[in-house]
């Protein structure tokens, strides 16, 4: 038989649109230059602010979110600065590949895949890099979930006047609180295709003044990811070169559904989705990867002798449902499920069934419906009647 399966996406990036999101933007593409255009930026621009819940410059770059880690490195770093990096994962020795690729002497605080930064470590490390540049860190270190405290963290580093915050909060945006002006988080990086519900291709990055100072310092040459430059342009509703068009219609049709869901209940949305595949973890007695995880995705570590291609393949090719493996020193060891974009629970709910059945196939020990009466439970315990 050749039954219909739907593709379903529980990756971290691209993830589930929002539908409606995408029909305008790429069917009925605006002109950059018109003011049509320009007040639909602005009115992005605006509706970013409040989901970052700053006050801030908020730019838009045509780029992945990897474009604004660029960004923000070059304009704030000269060949020769220096900076605090924490890595716990493949994107923070991203951050450390970007150091090295444009010059800048960094003091690396690294754990262990599984574990969080300590923001006092990063403390400690900022006391012996002196005249620090910029602290960078993931909110979420997607190739493990762990998450960092970025409350402490902002603390820590406003008593460095000289050093800015760097938060690539690319998969923390709208999974975690962040609270970037109450919290002094200086540089704040989001990406369209992980949280916002809308397609690949635009990052956005907001800027504080104590950033800008720093920017304005740096006379390191730049031409397509020049801040400063974007910065006078997007004031008037237009960016230096082409934007991705179709993407930024997107993302403001899915940011009003944001934003009318209220950003706090989209992330109280992934955290329910996160707790719900949780409970069906513990259910198989598998053990979340991570310590401290964010609700951006649940990673977890297949018991001995199963194999997570085979789950991998399984999902996808009987279910259409595509989940991921491991990145860096983890890639073969895990699994991992995005609680991204535009998901709910009954989607959960089938995904965890059909996980049961994949793992059983793969050579799990587990019993079949115990994940899915632990995820009916925990939605039933966690959930009032009034949502
Ligand atoms: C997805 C992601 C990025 C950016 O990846 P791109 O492929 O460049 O969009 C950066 N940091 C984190 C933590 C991510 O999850």
């Amino acid at each position: 038989m050749n039954y219909i399966k739907k593709r379903r996406l529980f990756t971290p990036g691209p993830t589930p649109l929002l539908a409606e999101a995408y029909f305008d933007g790429f069917l009925n593409p605006m002109h950059h230059r018109k003011e049509e255009f320009k007040s639909l930026f602005i009115n992005t621009q605006k509706a970013l602010q409040e989901v970052f819940k700053t006050r801030n410059d908020l730019l838009l770059l045509s780029s992945s979110g990897s474009g604004a880690m660029e960004a923000a490195l070059t304009n704030l770093l000269m060949p020769g600065d220096r900076a605090v990096i924490g890595v716990a994962g493949k994107f923070g020795e991203r951050w450390v590949e970007l150091a090295q690729t444009f010059g800048a002497q960094a003091t690396v605080v690294e754990v262990p895949y599984g574990e969080s930064v300590d923001p006092f470590a990063i403390g400690e490390a900022l006391e012996r890099t002196p005249q620090a540049a910029a602290v960078f860190v993931q909110a979420t270190e997607t190739s493990t979930g762990a998450a960092i405290d970025l409350e402490s963290l902002g603390r820590i580093v406003a008593r460095h006047k000289e050093t800015v915050l760097v938060v690539d909060a690319i998969t923390g945006i709208g999974t975690m609180p962040i609270e970037t002006d109450a919290w002094g988080l200086d540089i704040v990086i989001g990406g369209s295709q992980k949280a916002f519900m809308a397609p690949p291709g635009v990052a956005m990055i907001s800027v504080s003044e104590k950033a800008w100072a720093r920017i304005e310092s740096c006379k390191r040459p730049r031409y397509y990811f020049n801040l400063a430059g974007e910065r006078k342009k997007q004031k008037a509703g237009e960016s230096a070169f082409t934007p991705a068009v179709s993407v930024i219609q997107a993302l403001n049709t899915s940011l009003t559904f944001i934003l009318k869901q209220g950003i706090d209940n989209v992330v109280a949305n992934a955290a329910l989705q996160a707790g719900v595949m949780r409970a069906a973890l513990a259910s198989w007695s598998m053990a979340l990867f991570p310590r401290s995880s964010g609700n951006a995705i649940t990673a977890f570590r297949t018991p001995e002798g199963v194999d997570p291609a085979k789950v991998i393949a399984v999902m996808r090719d009987r279910f259409g449902a595509h989940i991921i493996g491991g990145q860096g020193s983890m890639k073969g060891k895990i699994l991992r499920i995005s609680h991204m974009g535009y998901c709910d629970f009954l989607e959960t709910l089938g995904l965890i069934g059909c996980l049961e059945l994949a793992l059983l196939e793969a050579g799990a020990p587990i019993r079949l419906g115990s994940g899915t009466a632990a995820a009916l439970e925990y939605y039933r315990s966690n959930t009032g009647s009034d949502h």
